[in-house]
């Protein structure tokens, strides 16, 4: 691969993988444009050396080919706007004469959007045939779509093997999350604190498990917290609980004990009479939830004890709220935590927030600029963590 910030693009044809994969309410207005914004970047620096630009995207899932409903066409409006008014053509078909035609008749300093990716079932299947009628638009491939790098489909990994390497790189938005992760999982200063929330135990046995090789402190909150508490004889109440996971519980925590990584567990919890923004709460020990309650937030014994191993780390890696952040009365553990993370930042701290909840947590409290880097590639990121090579980095570096 090539080093995307000093190439320079002047008469090249760039063929950009992005995620583009926008929600649209039933208007095809864009309701959320944050990974468009993200790619931006990396399309000016392609244009303002003089080259020209083809994106090609997935948007949802179609299942049965063309559809008006996941036409990339709604984003071309918005697209053309972001970048400051330039012109933005359309294809009506990602491969086939329209969208050759249209390339070759480009100039330079100009934009192409393909349509939908998806529309082809070959996408999805890594088709190889289908990747090199892709890779035929451009004359450089430039994959900037963290969010699908988990993924082996043609566009994001199969076509690299139609550019030899000097002809691929990794655009801003892989480079920025590809160097945050590394940093992480292989260059993190000590000590490295992990924080892992949200709901079930059985969607971060992989994380938690590749962490215990590398993290120092391990924050375990949220409604897995409570699978952990039953496995070492607490009472939880009506809480969240993976009864089938009680063992694993028990097996990550010997393991952690055994590799001197030391996992911290929320002393006490807001707890509910039931799982409503109007429920009765109370706090109870975290081990020690009356029956017909539920654990829905950490205490304020327990955000104490999470921002004292905060503040002491050198390196934070956050993923999953701390309890059930949506309603307002259960997302003072998360927000809590967000401060004792941006708090640590502020003092030289390298911290990395991924995952979806934990992105949102830290949008809705205004949190963003307070971190040091928020990853955009939930699933991708996770994977990243679980210690699995993801198909997107390794095509582009091989
Ligand atoms: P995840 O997708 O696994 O990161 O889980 C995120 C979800 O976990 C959010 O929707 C939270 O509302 C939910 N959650 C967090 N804490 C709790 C809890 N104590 N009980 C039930 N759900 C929770």
């Amino acid at each position: 691969m090539t080093d995307f910030s000093t190439h320079s693009f002047s008469g090249q044809t760039a063929l950009i993988r992005v995620d583009f994969n926008v929600p649209l309410n039933d208007k095809f207005e864009i309701t959320d444009d944050t990974r468009m914004r993200a790619a931006i970047p990396t399309i000016q620096k392609i244009l303002k050396d003089g080259g020209k630009v083809i994106l090609m995207s997935h948007l949802g899932r179609p299942k049965d080919g063309p559809t008006d409903k996941y036409s990339l066409k709604h984003l071309v409006a918005h697209l053309s706007q972001l970048l400051g008014g330039t012109t933005v053509l359309f294809a009506n078909d990602c491969i086939g004469e329209q969208a050759y035609l249209t390339a070759s008749m480009m100039r330079a300093g100009e934009v192409l959007l393909l349509e939908n990716l998806r529309f082809y079932k070959e996408e999805e299947k890594g088709d190889e045939a289908f990747a090199e009628k892709l890779s035929k638009l451009g004359d450089v491939w430039v994959n900037d779509a963290f969010g699908t790098a988990h993924r082996a489909h043609a566009s994001t990994a199969v076509i690299a093997k139609f550019f030899p390497a000097e002809k691929r790189f990794f655009g801003l938005v892989m480079e920025g999350e590809v160097k945050s992760a590394e940093k992480v999982l292989h260059k993190a200063d000590k000590p490295f604190v992990a924080i892992i929330g949200g709901a079930k135990v059985s969607d971060k046995i992989l994380i938690i498990e590749n962490l215990l090789d590398r993290a120092t402190d391990i924050i375990i909150g949220g409604g897995m917290a409570y699978t952990f508490m039953k496995a070492q004889g607490g009472k939880i109440g009506n809480s969240l609980c993976e009864d089938d996971r009680l063992d694993t519980a028990t097996e990550i925590l010997k393991k952690a004990a055994e590799k001197g990584v030391c996992i911290h567990l929320p002393s006490d919890s807001v707890i509910a009479d039931k799982f409503a923004a109007d429920a009765q709460t109370s706090v109870a020990p975290s081990n020690n939830i009356p029956d017909g309650w539920m654990g829905l937030d950490i205490g304020s014994m327990a955000c104490q004890q999470f921002a004292n191993v905060i503040k002491q780390s050198k390196t934070i890696l956050w993923n999953g709220p701390m309890g059930v952040f949506e309603m307002p009365r259960f997302q003072h553990g998360t927000k809590e935590v967000a401060i004792a993370i941006a708090d640590a930042t502020s003092h030289g701290a390298f911290s990395l927030v991924g995952g979806g909840d934990s992105v949102a947590a830290v949008n809705q409290f205004g949190f963003t600029d307070k971190v040091s880097y928020v990853s955009t590639g939930g699933g991708a990121m996770l994977e990243y963590f679980e210690g699995k090579v993801l198909p997107g980095i390794a095509a582009v570096k091989q």
